[in-house]
């Protein structure tokens, strides 16, 4: 049945592929951005839904503002259900660690309580937190037996060592302490409606975003154009980082299913598609794209799987209470790649 959703971050990565699977399902969406420039790209992805009123934007200039979603939630005909996507994840755009904190924390709280004050229809808000909330990353990444992280887990972070530690302390912290926020919320406020959180690890795979050149790439995926593609074979491969992933349309399709299934309720979901080495994503894209064999570090072919004990997710809750299936390998990495190819090509950025 079609539902009237509130999207926040409809406009970034993740939140365009939410948008287009919720538009191509039937539902009708307000989507939330911070402004009219970024509405009208919005808009411009999607002229017909526009034309037919089933896309409708709304501008949320500072969603730390107290009240900030007070108008936006309130609707002709009512919201159904809210997803809350926006939060900061780009390194380039942070000056200091709170401007990762107080967007996640405040704008989540700002959601949740404008929901419950002013938009009584609404029966689930679901977020986009991270596996970032989830890991311990000081923990060793290979370990006896290996750890496998799950719904139970929650990254050790302190508030001190957010406000002090890396910018990298600071992103998991602002997912962590956003989405404990909000369980905390559900839990004091007791509103009318539930919550679901999701918990991705790396999203990789095409883009659906506005994006005029690699300069303007999301976090996830520059990391794949700077170290895979904007490299060359002779370079050393690139530390693994996160090597856990999901592809960007796996991760909006379980958003999706969350608004259909009861039972996932008051539940927080590991969606990930398994881990994935810096070797096999290097030969993925060389075997498929002749054009990279030059540009993307070789290391030893077919060698380096990623250690047998490094760090897991179970991901058994998503795929018994959602259905979640996971794509392939090629279909995620290689598909970005010739996507990032042809940014490339046409916004004449390399650097
Ligand atoms: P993205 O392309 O950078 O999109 C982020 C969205 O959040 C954009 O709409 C952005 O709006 C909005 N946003 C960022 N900072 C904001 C602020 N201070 N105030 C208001 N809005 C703000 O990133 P993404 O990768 O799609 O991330 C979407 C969500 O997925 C985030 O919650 C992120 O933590 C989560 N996630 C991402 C990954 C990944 O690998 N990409 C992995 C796990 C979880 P503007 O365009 O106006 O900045």
């Amino acid at each position: 049945m079609s539902k009237h959703i509130l999207l926040t971050g409809a406009n970034g990565y993740l939140g365009t592929h939410i948008l287009t699977q919720l538009l191509q399902s039937g539902h009708t969406v307000n989507a939330v951005v911070r402004s009219a420039e970024k509405a009208a790209q919005v808009q411009s992805l999607f002229p017909t839904y526009t034309t037919q009123k089933a896309l409708s934007t709304t501008i949320v200039p500072s969603i730390t503002s107290p009240g900030a979603f007070n108008t936006a939630v309130q609707s002709t005909p009512p919201f159904n259900a809210v997803i809350h996507s926006a939060s900061p994840f780009l390194y380039r755009a942070i000056s200091s660690n709170t401007e990762f904190l107080d967007p996640a924390i405040k704008g989540t709280l700002e959601v949740l309580k404008a929901v419950k004050e002013f938009a009584p229809s609404v029966e689930r808000v679901v977020i986009t937190s991270s596996m970032a909330a989830v890991v311990n990353f000081s923990a060793p990444f290979v370990s006896e037996p290996r750890k496998v992280y799950s719904e139970e887990d929650w990254n050790p972070t302190s508030w001190e060592g957010a406000l002090s530690g890396t910018p990298g302390n600071a992103y998991q912290a602002s997912k962590k302490f956003a989405e404990l926020a909000a369980w905390d919320f559900i839990k004091n406020e007791k509103p009318n409606f539930d919550l679901v959180t999701f918990n991705p690890p790396m999203i990789y795979g095409p883009i659906a975003h506005s994006v005029k050149n690699v300069k303007e790439l999301n976090e996830s995926t520059a990391r794949i154009y700077n170290l895979f593609i904007n490299s060359s074979s002779s370079a050393p491969l690139p530390p693994n980082g996160l090597h856990l992933y999901v592809d960007v349309r796996d991760i909006a399709l379980a958003h999706l299913k969350a608004l259909t299934t009861p039972e996932a309720g008051g539940k927080r979901f590991v969606i990930c598609e398994g881990g994935i080495g810096s070797q096999e994503i290097s030969d993925l894209l060389r075997a498929n794209i002749p054009g990279l064999k030059e540009r993307t570090p070789e290391g030893v072919p077919g060698s380096k799987g990623l250690d047998a004990n490094v760090f897991a997710a179970d991901t058994s809750r998503a795929e018994k209470i959602l259905g979640m299936k996971y794509r392939s390998r090629e279909e995620t990495f290689v598909e970005l790649a010739r996507q990032l190819l042809s940014i490339e090509k046409e916004g004449g950025v390399q650097e």
